[in-house]
């Protein structure tokens, strides 16, 4: 049987840096250097490619336009690979695996992000084990086909479903989390996969990328003291289209008039509005409390038990296609990729 062929899609990061000798800061380098690191990848039971941003980037650089960058190598070679592993920044690792997450229709087959919180040449690095442990899966076949077909992230021994996860620590090497949705599977003697967690987003129709993104949009965390002024200024920008309102607790903010006067005033300009959570677990609860129900009233949209990442993308996403604002609303609060859990 003919062994799994994956493309491996170097963006840049962490995993693939050196420190400049002169100033001690990591600079992205070149990946041929970089699988020169880990000979041990050649021992895997499938064989690979790779490919690599013609400028990889330090994740915070990263823009909807590197989005569309991956997406594009992704579909010019979905057909010719069974299986795709890009290496990205930890960073902003979970907004592009929720971007990618919705751009790829009728998805059916492994996207597995990953990095590293040290670099790949570090003796105490975690980018080897990072790495192969993706290659591992991504080539995981069951019934001749891909066992997973989602859009995932893997770090640190667990693997995500991508558009879940949050970076959560900047330090350890347990960098994400995905505190709404289990993890997918773990790492450990065995590579075991949870299959009753995984899911499919394809209707068996032919694979595409959904290209077009609405930039124009807004994303507010409300703070104890916020200020009409402020507020104001972040919801009158021109051309805007969508703001994401970061809430307190289950979806609560402020009663106080001015509050509800600038957020009612946005929705009647045909602003879209969505509450996510501050809380990186849990959801948002419209209406739960008498904080949330005058949201709810004016027409604030529930992100429901999104991640703010999740919440931006679907919101670029949605917002680039034509819809009624019942359409939008009614779209936004129910689950496209597996990205919040229903009620
Ligand atoms: N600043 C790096 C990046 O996101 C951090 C990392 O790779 O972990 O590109």
């Amino acid at each position: 049987m003919d062994l799994p062929k994956i493309l491996i899609i170097y963006t840049g990061g962490t995993i693939g840096m050196i420190k400049n000798p002169e100033s001690g800061v990591l600079q992205a380098f070149d990946f041929d250097h970089l699988l020169e690191k880990i000979p041990e990848i050649n021992l895997l039971n499938c064989t690979f490619e790779s490919t690599a941003l013609e400028q990889p980037l330090d994740s915070s650089n990263m823009n909807p336009s590197h989005w569309a960058t991956i997406a594009k190598i992704v579909e010019d070679n979905y057909k010719s690979f069974d299986g795709f592993v890009i290496l990205h920044g930890s960073d902003t690792m979970s907004y592009t695996a929720s971007a990618l997450s919705f751009m790829f229709e009728n998805l059916d087959k492994p996207i597995i992000l990953t990095g590293s919180q040290l670099p790949i040449g570090d003796l105490r690095t975690d980018a080897k084990e990072n790495l192969i442990t993706a290659l591992q899966i991504a080539s995981l076949r069951k019934d001749g086909k891909a066992l997973v077909r989602e859009v995932c992230l893997y770090f640190e021994y667990k693997l995500y479903r991508g558009n879940r996860t949050t970076k959560i620590n900047a330090e350890h090497f347990q960098a994400f989390a995905s505190l709404n949705y289990p993890d997918l599977g773990e790492s450990g003697v065995h590579l075991k996969i949870k299959e009753r967690y995984l899911s499919r987003f394809s209707d068996d129709q032919p694979f595409s990328v959904h290209y077009a993104l609405e930039d124009q949009i807004a994303l507010i965390k409300l703070f104890p003291g916020i200020t009409p002024a402020v507020l104001s200024c972040m919801c009158s920008s021109e051309d805007l289209k969508g703001i994401i309102l970061e809430t307190f607790g289950a979806g609560n903010a402020t009663t106080e008039t001015w509050f509800i006067e600038i957020i009612s005033q946005a929705i009647k300009r045909g602003i879209h509005v969505v509450s996510v959570s501050q809380c990186s677990g849990g959801s948002v609860m419209m209406g739960r409390y008498e904080t949330s129900e005058q949201l709810e009233a004016i027409g604030v949209i529930s992100g429901h038990d999104l991640t703010t990442e999740a919440a931006i993308a679907k919101m670029m996403y949605l917002l680039s296609m034509s819809m009624t604002t019942s359409e939008f609303r009614q779209t936004f609060e129910r689950s496209i990729r597996g990205e919040l859990t229903e009620k």
